[in-house]
């Protein structure tokens, strides 16, 4: 088999997969973004994932997006594909990678402070663009994690409600790994009760519609707490080496 293929055929086991679990959950079969976290892996990879009908793609570190990016609309372009990626921002942000991002992704999923959130702001409305993100909340309150802790999300869903150039569309989670998928539960239903206590909160510019969690081990698990947006790398693309 060759790697296209091999791609191919892991997005349909992914895809069959996520359609088991909406229907366990008696879920509408459309109600979940697969995200291919393509971070690593080369940018044939992800023309081989456009190719087999994956759309939307996340990526971790601002200079390889940049860089993938580039390379990947310059093959497409050699192919003269019509498909574009849609491309996602992950990973941990820091102020002065803002610039790599803005503009280039459909979604950030990392704002975890409202510092950073006026720097996306500030960008966004010198580019004249709208930025449509996610807040990325530390449900189990890990010191080395990223995120919001709970306690302070509201005071920031507060203070982003006034970023016109900000959208933000909903939270995000990235649990401790645990071998035992099911032993992330408590923390995805934290997430989406969160999300149901904030959305009940009229704020302009602000509407909690998606939740950002599940990877490729415990992604079963994160759809049946009601994951709309499902981040899945290894179980597409192999181990990262
Ligand atoms: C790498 C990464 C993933 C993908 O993890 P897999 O276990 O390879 O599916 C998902 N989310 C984030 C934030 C990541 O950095």
């Amino acid at each position: 088999m060759s790697r296209a293929e091999q791609i191919a055929a892991n997005l349909n086991i992914v895809r069959a997969r996520l359609a088991r679990a909406l229907q366990a959950s008696q879920r509408a079969a459309n109600s979940v973004t697969l995200l291919a976290v393509s971070k690593t892996t080369p940018p044939a990879d992800v023309t081989a994932a456009l190719a087999a009908g994956q759309q939307d793609f996340g990526e971790s570190y601002g200079q390889e997006l940049r860089t993938k990016h580039a390379a990947v609309d310059e093959i497409l372009r050699a192919n003269g594909a019509s498909a574009r990626p849609r491309w996602h921002f992950i990973g941990p942000l820091q102020n002065n990678k803002v610039k790599y991002v803005v503009g280039q992704v459909a979604l950030v999923h990392s704002v975890a402070s409202l510092d950073l959130a006026r720097t996306i702001d500030s960008k966004a409305a010198a580019q004249g663009s709208l930025q449509e993100c996610l807040v990325q909340v530390n449900v189990t309150g890990e010191a080395q994690k990223s995120g919001v802790a709970p306690a302070d999300l509201p005071a920031l869903l507060d203070g982003m409600a006034s970023l016109v150039h900000l959208r933000c569309r909903g939270l995000m989670l990235i649990p401790p790994y645990q071998e035992d998928a099911e032993a992330s539960r408590p923390a995805f239903a934290a997430l989406r009760r969160l999300q149901e206590r904030e959305r009940a909160k009229v704020r302009p510019n602000v509407d909690l519609i998606e939740l950002s969690m599940g990877m490729s081990h415990d992604l079963e698990v994160a759809v049946s707490e009601g994951a709309t947006i499902v981040r899945v790398g290894t179980a597409i693309f192999g181990e990262r080496t």
